[in-house]
C-alpha cells in the first residue's frame, strides 16, 4: 500500500542574526532546526511525535502543513508534492491538510463571533453560504458541542478552555481535512478536561479515517491517541517504533531516558533510572557525529565522528545509535 505521506531527507535551517566576528569571517549562522527527517505514515494511521522543547517536533509538523518553508528534502502528501504548491494547488491542499492549535485562548479572534470563526476556513475556500449552517451543524456534533445553547453567537471569553479546544477542533474538522497535525493539544487545559478532549479527538480520527500527528512532550498523552511514535532530538529522528515497543523496550539511549524519567506510582519501584545531565545543545552549533553524545553516559569515540543512521532493528522499529 502505498504511504499517504512520505517525509525524506526534510531539513529546515532558520538563518539568525550575525554577531560582528561573524559578519567580519563571513560566517552565516543558522539554527540547525530538523535536520534529515526521514518517516512515511499510511492512511489512518496516528503517529506521536515526542521529545523536549527544542528539539524540532513543532517545526516539523509545519513544515509538513508548508506553514514553514524547508531548507532542504521532500514531502508527499496524498499525492502532492508539498514543496511545489502554490497558487490553488496550495488553497487546495489547505482543505485536506489542518492545523490543530496549541493554545485555543490565542487561536481563536476575541472580536468573532464562534460562527465567524468556525465558518473562517469555509470562507476562504469558496464554499456556498447556502451550505455552510448544515456543515457547522455536523462540525458541532462531531466534537460533542451540539447541545450547548446559543453557542455560535457567543464569543471566545464566554465559554471554558475545554469548551474552546473543542470550537478549535471543529474549525480545524470543518473542510472534512485528511490530514490533521495536532501540536501539543491539550497542553493548555486543565487535567480535568485534558481526557475529554483526547477522547474527541480519538473519536474524530476513527469516524473520519484522518491521518493524524500528535506532537508532544508528554509519553502519556503519546501513549493514549498514537499507536506509533517518533522520539526527536535536537533536530533529528532517534527512534521511530510501536507505543508499546518504545515505551516497554525503549532502544535509544535518549528514549531510554525520556521513559525512566515518567513518575511511577509506587516509590520503591525500580524503573531502571538512566540519568543524563546538562541540557540539550545549542542548535546553532550541534555536537558532531551524535547530537546526543554530550548527555549519553554510553558514548565512544565514533560518537564524535560518525552519524549514527536510523536503523530497522525490530520489524517496524528504527533507532540511530552505533552500539544498537
Ligand atoms: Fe550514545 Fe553514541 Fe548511541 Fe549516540 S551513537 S546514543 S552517543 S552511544
Amino acid at each position: 500500500m502505498a504511504s499517504l505521506l512520505d517525509v525524506r531527507g526534510l531539513t529546515k535551517h532558520f538563518p539568525v542574526s550575525r554577531t560582528l566576528r561573524e559578519v567580519a569571517r563571513g560566517e552565516r549562522p543558522v539554527v540547525r532546526a530538523v535536520e534529515d527527517v526521514t518517516f512515511a505514515m499510511d492512511q489512518g494511521e496516528s503517529v506521536g511525535i515526542l521529545g523536549e522543547s527544542g528539539c524540532g517536533k513543532t517545526t516539523t509538523g509545519r513544515l509538513l502543513l508548508k506553514l514553514v518553508e524547508a531548507s532542504e528534502g521532500t514531502i508527499t502528501l496524498d499525492g502532492y508534492d508539498v514543496r511545489a504548491l502554490k497558487g490553488p494547488d496550495l488553497k487546495r491542499f489547505r482543505r485536506h491538510a489542518q492545523l490543530v492549535f496549541q493554545n485555543p485562548f490565542d487561536a481563536l479572534n476575541p472580536r468573532f463571533t464562534l460562527r465567524r470563526s468556525i465558518a473562517e476556513p469555509l470562507l476562504n475556500a469558496g464554499v456556498p453560504k447556502g451550505e455552510w449552517d448544515d456543515r457547522i451543524a455536523a462540525v458541532l456534533k462531531r466534537v460533542h458541542l451540539s447541545g450547548v445553547s446559543d453557542l455560535m453567537e457567543k464569543f471566545p471569553h464566554q465559554l471554558s478552555g475545554g469548551q474552546l479546544q473543542r470550537v478549535v477542533l471543529a474549525r480545524a474538522l470543518i473542510l472534512e481535512p485528511t490530514f490533521i497535525v495536532a501540536d501539543e493539544p491539550v497542553s493548555m487545559l486543565d487535567v480535568s478536561v485534558r481526557a475529554g478532549i483526547l477522547n474527541v479527538m480519538r473519536e474524530v480520527r476513527e469516524t473520519m479515517g484522518l491521518t493524524a500527528i500528535y506532537i508532544s512532550h508528554d509519553l502519556a498523552l503519546v501513549r493514549y491517541v498514537a499507536p506509533r511514535t517518533i522520539v526527536m532530538y535536537l533536530g533529528k529522528i532517534v527512534e521511530d517504533g510501536p507505543t508499546d515497543a518504545v515505551i516497554s523496550r525503549p532502544l535509544h539511549p535518549y528514549a531510554r531516558a525520556l521513559v525512566a524519567a515518567v513518575p511511577v506510582p509506587r516509590v520503591d519501584q525500580d524503573r531502571g533510572a538512566l540519568p543524563i545531565t546538562g541540557m540539550i545543545p545549542d542548535a546553532r552549533n550541534p555536537p558532531s557525529g551524535c547530537r546526543f553524545r554530550d548527555r549519553c553516559p554510553y558514548a565512544v569515540a565514533r560518537c564524535a565522528e560518525e552519524v549514527p543512521a536510523l536503523r530497522e532493528l525490530a520489524p517496524g522499529h528504527r533507532a540511530a545509535c552505533h552500539l544498537l
